[in-house]
This record gives C-alpha cells, structure tokens and sequence, in this order.
C-alpha cells in the first residue's frame, strides 16, 4: 500500500545546530525522505546555521555523507538525493554574537512560510530567540521548533516557555516529543476513538493494568557529560513514557485537534498520584563481559544517577481509580523493546470450570521493534481432546497487514512536515510541560534528600530485581523483554 503524499506549501527551515548529531542523523535524513517522496515541494529550501566556518558547497558535501549513513542505499533514487542536497544552503552563524545574522535575514524569502529549528543546547533557545526578533526575521507565517530536553525541572522550563513567548505565540512554538511522531502511537489515537470495541472497556471495571516499556539494549554511549546530569526520569519518563500515559488514559477529546488534545493529556498529567519513594526503583547498569559500567561510562565513578527507572503510577480520577500504571525504561537490559500493554480483567464467571487454562485478554501496543499491534484472546484448543482453552494473538503488524512496499515514516518525517502545515496535535503545549516536570520533580528531590543510590544490574539483564518485586507485590509479573 503506497501512502498518499499532499505536497506541503513552500518554505524556509533554518536548521540551528546543522553541523551537529542530531541534525545531521535526523532532521536532514528526514527531509530528504520527504523530498524524494514529492512532499517537500521544489520550492522549499533547508538553510543550515552553525558557526563552523563552512561555504554552502562543504555543507552539501557533508550532508550527502550523512545522507550515506542514514538512508539505506536502494531506499530512494540517486537524483532525488542530489534534488534535496541541491536545495541546501549554509550561513556561518553565532547564537551569541551578531556574525551572521545580516547573511540569514538576505536569504530569508518574504513570501513563503518560515521555520526555525533549535537543533542546539537549550542553553541558546532564548539566545536565538531574542537575536530572531531584533533581525526582525519573526513573520507571521513563522513556527519554531524547540528540541528536548524542554529544562530539567519545572522552574527551568517555565523559563524556557517565558524566553519563547516572549517572541512567539503559542500557536507557533513547537516542542517535540518525537515519540508522537511514531505511526503506532497515531494508530492507538485510531485504535482508541474510531472504534466502539474498546472505549467502553477503557477503564478501571475492565483494565486490570497498563504497563510502558521503553527498554534499549545501547548503554549511553558518547552522552556521558549529559546523561550524568540527567538520567533516566528526565531523559525518558519526564517526557516520552508520559505522553505514553496520557495518550493511553486521557478522556477522548471532542476534536483531533492541538488545543483538545492538549487539554484532554494535561488534566491526566494533573490527575497523577504523587508517588511514595516505595513506588519507585531506580538502576545502574554494572560492568559486562565487554561493556563497561555506566559509572565508567560518564567519567563520574561515584555517579548516583540512574539509567533504569520502574514506577508505579495511580491516576485520581473516576476512569482510573483503582487501575495501575506500571512505567519501566532502562539501558542496556535484555532487549530492545517499546511497547504498551493493556491488560484486562478476567470474566467474572468462568463456564468452563476451575480447571480451565485462563490468560487474561492483553492488547499489546509495539512501538519498535516491527510496529504494530496483537490482542491476546482466548480460543479453543484445536482437535478433539475436549474444550481445551488456549490464548493466541491476533496479530496485526503493519508491515503485513498493509503491505511489504509500505514505507512507515520515521517520526522525524511525519513532525517536521506538521511544523509546515502548522498542526500542532503532536507536540506539547508549555503548561504540559511544565505540569509533567512538577509531577517528576518531587521524585527526583526525594531521591537527593535520601542521598539514595541505584541498585546495579547486570547488562543484558531485565533490570534490578526490586523492578520485579514492585509488581509481585501486587501479584503481577513484568511482560518478558524478550
Ligand atoms: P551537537 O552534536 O553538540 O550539535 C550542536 C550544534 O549546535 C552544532 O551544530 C554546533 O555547531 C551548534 N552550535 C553550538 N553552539 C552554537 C552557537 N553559539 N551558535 C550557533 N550554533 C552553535 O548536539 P546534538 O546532539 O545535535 O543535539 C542538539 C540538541 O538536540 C540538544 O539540545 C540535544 O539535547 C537535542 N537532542 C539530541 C538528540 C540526539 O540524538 N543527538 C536527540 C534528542 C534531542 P558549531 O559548533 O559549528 O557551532
């Protein structure tokens, strides 16, 4: 099944941070998928902005590198390739000084829609906030896009938000959350509100638990200096594992739009239990066979930041009460898995004995690897040995079920292209931002007050034990990883 592709209107994207990792590994590798497929239109132009001293062509020559690494050879034509590098330009430029910023305003063109990425630290947001203001390069066709992390607690964000409205109005600030951007975590928004199966389930009566799994089997790498300072529950659960959660508990909102859809996440993030430090397990991953320990990792030995975090979770409201969110996310464990699961309750009254096989009915969310969805059912066992119950998933991998040819976009793809269009359902408003900070914030200062340290697990392990007896206390299990 080939995707039906709307050309977006023309425009300019100043890409802040060009030279950089994230730009080079995934705004750009994007782009150019969206411009080989026609919905980047020929009209549309990527300017790069950093201060390394680069002319437009040494910039082309290093994207056409990066484009090596990212894009698989065979994925797209080579002239389409060349067409996107073709539309790239450079400016030398300094978020901190004024070098540069005459050249951007002389490329800008007036009359098409302009959008200005912050790939750099958070510490230049306001910088190049106040900068594009006083060169006067704000129209009002403008949007920016902000990168994580958005601060590392409330007080922070609320002061990012603040440099950022003091420029912009809301409705043209865009904060990723590139987790949004997955094709499964749109199809649950599908799964859940354009189909009558399962809202009428959707709640404490007929959903015994939900658990959120975010487990990579990569240790953190060349990040050592950020990690230190951040950890798991603001690298991960701060962010992307709570908009799992709202996405999955929120009430449906009356349109799929930005404002109803932010609503709708803000008031689950609002009605989250504050979480008792018991409700709470951190971990460290330990030294492998050949993988070194996080403490080795980021050059702090004595480090107490954790890169596994398990939680339980309780949301007060009437939908809610009672069912448990049971959140986990960690580095170098057993698997590379994302997904979430749903499991429900048993029937109240089994017909077929004491003795039956019984699973319960479990709809599991995979968000990578191959994404797509299952729901566990019960059946009968086939053949003539009696009514033996067994459970099987009705399994609906996207690959298969819409095609071998269906190219499934990365989220990079899917939400720089609504930066375009200026749709804002997939990103996140500043009070939600700042709300899902003050709800981890308590967790964290508990955490320093108690001077606590992580448990260490072993690498390729499933995490700490106390992540497995935090659910065998309430007689449940952790799906398996692998
Ligand atoms: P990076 O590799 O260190 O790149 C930073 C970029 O900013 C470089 O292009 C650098 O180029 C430019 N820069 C630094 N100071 C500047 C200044 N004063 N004026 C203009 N440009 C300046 O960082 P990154 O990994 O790409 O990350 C960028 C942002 O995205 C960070 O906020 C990060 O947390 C976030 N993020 C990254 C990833 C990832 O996978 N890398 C994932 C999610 C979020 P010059 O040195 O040439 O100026």
């Amino acid at each position: 099944m080939v995707a039906r592709v709307i050309p977006v209107k023309p425009f300019d994207l100043v890409l802040f941070g060009a030279t950089g990792d994230l730009a080079l590994r995934k705004v750009l590798p994007a782009l150019c998928l969206r411009f080989a497929d026609g919905q980047m239109p020929r009209a549309a132009r990527v300017i790069g902005a950093a201060r390394s001293d680069l002319s437009a062509q040494a910039f082309r020559d290093m994207v056409a590198q990066a484009l090596e690494e990212a894009i698989p050879r065979g994925t797209i034509p080579p002239a389409r390739r060349r067409g996107f590098i073709e539309r790239l330009d450079y400016v030398m430029l300094d978020a901190r000084g004024d070098t540069g910023w005459s050249a951007l305003k002389a490329a800008l063109r007036d009359d098409v829609i302009r959008a200005f990425y912050f790939s750099v630290a958070p510490g230049l947001f306001g910088d190049l906030a106040d900068r594009l203001d006083r060169w006067q390069l704000v129209t009002p066709e403008t949007r920016v896009v902000a990168e994580k992390p958005f601060g590392h607690d409330r007080h922070s964000a609320r002061a990012l938000n603040a440099m950022l409205s003091a420029h912009f109005d809301e409705t043209q600030i865009f904060r990723i959350d590139h987790y949004l951007g997955k094709e499964t975590v749109q199809n649950l928004m599908a799964v859940r509100f354009a189909n009558i199966l399962f809202e009428p389930l959707w709640n404490a009566r007929f959903v015994d638990h939900v658990q959120i799994t975010v487990a990579e089997t990569v240790g953190i790498g060349g990040r050592g200096d950020y990690y230190e300072k951040a950890g798991a529950m603001r690298d991960m659960v701060q962010n992307h594992l709570m908009q799992l959660l709202c996405l999955i508990a929120m009430e449906p909102p009356h349109r799929f739009d930005a404002d109803a859809m932010r609503d709708e996440k803000l008031k689950v993030i609002r009605a989250l239990d504050p979480v008792a430090p018991a409700q709470v397990v951190r971990g460290q991953y330990g030294a492998g066979a050949d993988s070194a320990a996080m403490a080795a990792e980021t050059g702090h030995r004595d480090t107490s930041t954790e890169s596994y975090v398990a939680l339980k979770v309780g949301i007060a409201n009437w939908r809610w009460k009672g069912t448990p969110f049971y959140l986990r996310t960690g580095k170098r464990l057993a698997a590379r898995v994302s997904e979430i699961a749903v499991t429900f309750r048993d029937p109240p009254h089994s017909i077929f004995g004491e003795n039956a096989r019984w699973r319960e009915n479990v709809l599991v969310i995979r968000l990578q690897p191959d994404e797509g969805m299952d729901l566990r059912v019960m059946i009968k066992e086939p053949g003539p040995g009696g009514m033996r119950l067994k459970d099987v998933a009705l399994d609906m991998s996207f690959a298969e079920a819409l095609g071998d040819d269906l190219h499934i976009p990365d989220a990079y793809e899917r939400l720089i292209m609504d930066v375009i269009r200026g749709t804002q359902t997939l990103f996140m408003r500043g009070d939600e931002v700042e709300a899902a900070w003050a709800w981890t914030d308590p967790i964290i200062a508990a955490w320093q007050q108690a001077g606590s340290r992580p448990a260490v697990y072993a690498p390729g392990s499933d995490g700490p034990d106390a992540a497995a007896a935090l659910l065998r206390r309430d007689g449940r299990r952790w799906r398996a990883l692998r």
